[in-house]
């Protein structure tokens, strides 16, 4: 059996992610170049990812 999903679930799954990215890149702001949130360099690796996401 194959899944499928159709355009409509797509797009929804792409709104989904494209809210997480938002929201994860304002938490994890350029503080002093460190993260805000996980106070490794800036971009930490989750804000670089939710970057990623936002321009797929
Ligand atoms: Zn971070």
């Amino acid at each position: 059996m194959v899944e499928t999903i159709t355009p409509t679930e797509a797009s929804s799954a792409v709104e989904a992610l494209h809210q997480l990215a938002t929201v994860v890149l304002n938490e994890h702001t350029n503080d002093l170049g460190l993260c805000a949130v996980c106070g490794c360099a800036f971009p930490c690796e989750r804000a670089a990812l939710a970057e990623h996401n936002l321009t797929l």
